[in-house]
């Protein structure tokens, strides 16, 4: 039995046939079911409370690098990428993100395949091979040089290279052959070391929740969920506790002109709030956002579009 269980009281249209419930298994791993008996598809997400801002100093890029290593084996399916194959063979697709503070994994795949995709999620014993190790290095540097190209995420990392130093999201959180291979092996580290202690240290089932979306019924997705993920360690892990601020008086209020890479003109204004988290139903800066972006005669944008046209 999972340790906590409770039905959970989600406000939905009334047309929503589905059924849902929220778990917390033995090692503290919390899930929310959805059942479907609707569904042509099924699928999981499995978020873990760690990302970027996690990277140890000087090994930028590790916890988006494990992410992309989590994917290509695990001590029950030993065959390099066999995870990925087998989704797409079965209909579905799969990707993955690491972002600052979270890693998300997520799939869909046809409803006869969903259990044996479950049981194919790396969270338990992956494999980290020391040549996939170095393979999987050159993968997350020509994904660097692919975002090189891009004038978003030259704009994002400009930034992020523009705010208070000591703050986690002035790091580089990509990670390249330089910060993953080279300064590493100068400073005489071993990246895969490095990187099964990154994931022994933080992926714990008590910073983990997942999402399993299904045809079958509450009662038996809960005992396949059970029986798939209750073997994913928990060490009580504490997420990560940022203090301080990533802009001060000094890194506000600047202007910066940059040339971009395609055509064209941008305005970019950006300033940092307060965490909405707490706020999500309400959603207060989404209230600000459509009154900022209002396009409408006495707008910003209309008088900024009106100044332009008449210089
Ligand atoms: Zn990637």
């Amino acid at each position: 039995m999972a340790v906590g269980e409770e039905e959970v009281e989600i406000v939905t249209a009334r047309t929503d046939k589905r059924q849902y419930r929220r778990v917390v298994l033995k090692n503290s791993l919390e899930v929310l079911l959805i059942s479907d008996p609707d569904t042509d598809k099924c699928a999981a997400s499995m978020a873990v409370s760690v990302g970027s801002f996690s990277d140890p100093e000087g090994l930028e890029g590790l916890a988006h690098f494990l992410e992309h290593m989590l994917f290509y084996a695990s001590e029950k399916y030993p065959l390099e990428d066999s995870y990925s194959k087998f989704i797409t063979e079965h209909g579905g697709s799969t990707n993955a993100f690491t972002a600052s503070e979270h890693t998300n994994y997520y799939f869909d795949v046809n409803v006869d395949s969903f259990e044996e995709a479950l049981d194919r999620l790396f969270f338990i014993k992956p494999l980290m091979s020391a040549d996939a190790t170095m393979r999987e290095i050159k993968a997350v540097d020509s994904e660097n040089q692919k975002n090189l190209l891009s004038d978003a995420w030259r704009m994002n990392q400009l930034q992020k290279h523009l705010s208070e130093k000591s703050h986690p999201y002035h790091k580089f959180g990509t990670g390249n052959w330089d910060t993953l291979g080279v300064r590493p092996g100068a400073r005489g580290l071993d990246t895969r070391d490095e990187l099964i202690k990154f994931y022994k240290e933080h992926y714990s089932a008590n910073l983990m929740h997942l999402v399993v979306y299904s045809k079958e019924n509450l009662d038996k997705i809960e005992s396949m969920v059970e029986e798939k993920f209750c073997d994913i360690r928990n060490t009580d892990k504490d997420c990560l506790h940022i203090t301080g601020q990533p802009c001060t008086s000094e890194h506000l209020q600047i202007l910066v002109k940059t040339v971009p890479i395609k055509q064209g003109h941008k305005l970019r204004v950006t300033w940092p709030i307060t965490p909405e988290i707490r706020h999500y139903k309400e959603g207060p800066s989404r209230y600000l956002g459509h009154l900022i972006g209002h396009e409408g005669e006495g707008s910003l944008f209309y008088v900024l579009k009106t100044l332009g046209r008449s210089s």
